[in-house]
């Protein structure tokens, strides 16, 4: 009895059959993706000038989100993290893999994931040309690919001192709903509903990071807190950095948080928040505050780059804020 042989055929069909159903099937077709799904290797072009940007970020069930998590957010946020880290960039978003480790075929959770991943890979015309599919433990791993001029790139060290520090939408948002969820913090019923929403789907800053271009000496997307994230920016500038409490920009939902000193723990130290967080010489203010006018979402200057090393946080009265942590560490 040859069992084994049988058992791989119909794994391996139910593997192509899954690939051909939900993920060959995108409508956006991109000139420069020559070859995508289907061969040994995608294809691609690079225009002439252009530097190619590429990152990658891993979603593991249990780690990053609840296993009984709406299968439409985990497909918007995984795509959405990849994204963020090509908007800090300030590059153009254009391709991405997926490798996929799934328990079993799960129709249901495989239409549900696409349904948040597709429509967010249109909306940036980014274009999914390849991946790997494989029976596991559910973890998703994607990886990026945007388009960036060497000279434009935002990288986190060209920060100096008198540039100002700026940060886009409201933060903590995530960070608060994730206490809601395990029952830490309390807000009035609609604004539980906003902050699940920003926590499941955030809104990558692609147009703002591609604005920031020629503009921005140093930029981060805040995925690890703001206190963790701005510090990577001052340590590899090699500067510091003053923070004005008061200016951070909150949404009318953490405000009814009832917990003040958990909201503010949550803007600072959160995490997930997929805002922008970049730094501005003097000599370019005027003109990103002009661009900034017409972005989708705030755009609040909340600090200075300083000389002296480290991040100080400072209420309108003089006193300091002293993080208790400075935002998430999977080993910490
Ligand atoms: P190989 O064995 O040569 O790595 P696979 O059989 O794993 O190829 O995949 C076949 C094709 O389907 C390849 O082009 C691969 O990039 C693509 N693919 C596999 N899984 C996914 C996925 N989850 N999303 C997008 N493309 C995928
Ligand atoms: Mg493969």
């Amino acid at each position: 009895m040859n069992r084994i042989p049988y058992l791989l055929e119909i794994m391996e069909d139910s593997e192509f059959t899954v690939i051909q159903r939900y993920f060959a099937r995108q409508p956006c077709a991109r000139s420069d993706v020559v070859l995508g799904i289907g061969d040994d290797c995608a294809l691609l072009r690079v225009p002439p000038g252009e530097t190619l940007a590429v990152t990658t970020d891993m979603l593991v069930s249990g780690v990053h989100f609840d296993p009984d998590t709406d299968p439409e957010a985990v497909g918007h946020k995984a795509l959405a993290v990849n994204l963020s880290d090509l908007a800090a960039m300030g590059a153009c978003p254009a391709w991405v893999t997926l490798a996929l480790a799934l328990p079993a075929p799960d129709g249901l959770w495989l239409e549900g994931f696409c349904s948040g991943f597709f429509p967010l890979a249109e909306r940036f015309q980014v274009q999914l040309i390849g991946g790997d599919t494989t029976r596991g433990p559910l973890t998703l791993t994607l990886q990026a690919h945007g388009l960036v001029s060497l000279e434009q790139a935002l990288r986190r060290d060209g920060a100096r001192p008198g540039d100002r520090i700026f940060v886009t939408g409201t933060l903590g948002d995530a960070a608060l709903a994730l206490a809601l969820t395990q029952g830490r913090a309390s807000v009035p019923e609609p604004d539980q509903a906003y902050l699940r929403e920003r926590m499941d789907r955030p809104t990558p800053r692609v147009r703002q990071g591609i604005d920031l271009r020629g503009l921005a000496s140093a930029a981060i997307d805040v995925s690890d807190g703001l206190a963790q994230d701005l510090g990577h920016i001052l340590r590899c500038s090699g500067v510091g950095g003053r923070i004005f409490m008061d200016r951070l920009p909150r949404s009318q939902a953490l405000r009814s948080c009832t917990d003040g000193p958990m909201a503010i723990a949550a803007m600072m130290a959160g995490g997930d928040d997929y805002e922008l967080c970049f730094t501005v010489p003097p000599q370019h203010l005027e003109r990103m505050r002009s661009l900034a006018r017409y972005w989708d979402c705030r755009c609040s200057e909340i600090g200075i780059i300083e000389e002296g090393e480290g991040l100080r946080c400072q209420w309108r009265d003089g006193s300091y804020y002293h993080p208790e942590k400075l935002g998430y560490d999977h080993f910490a």
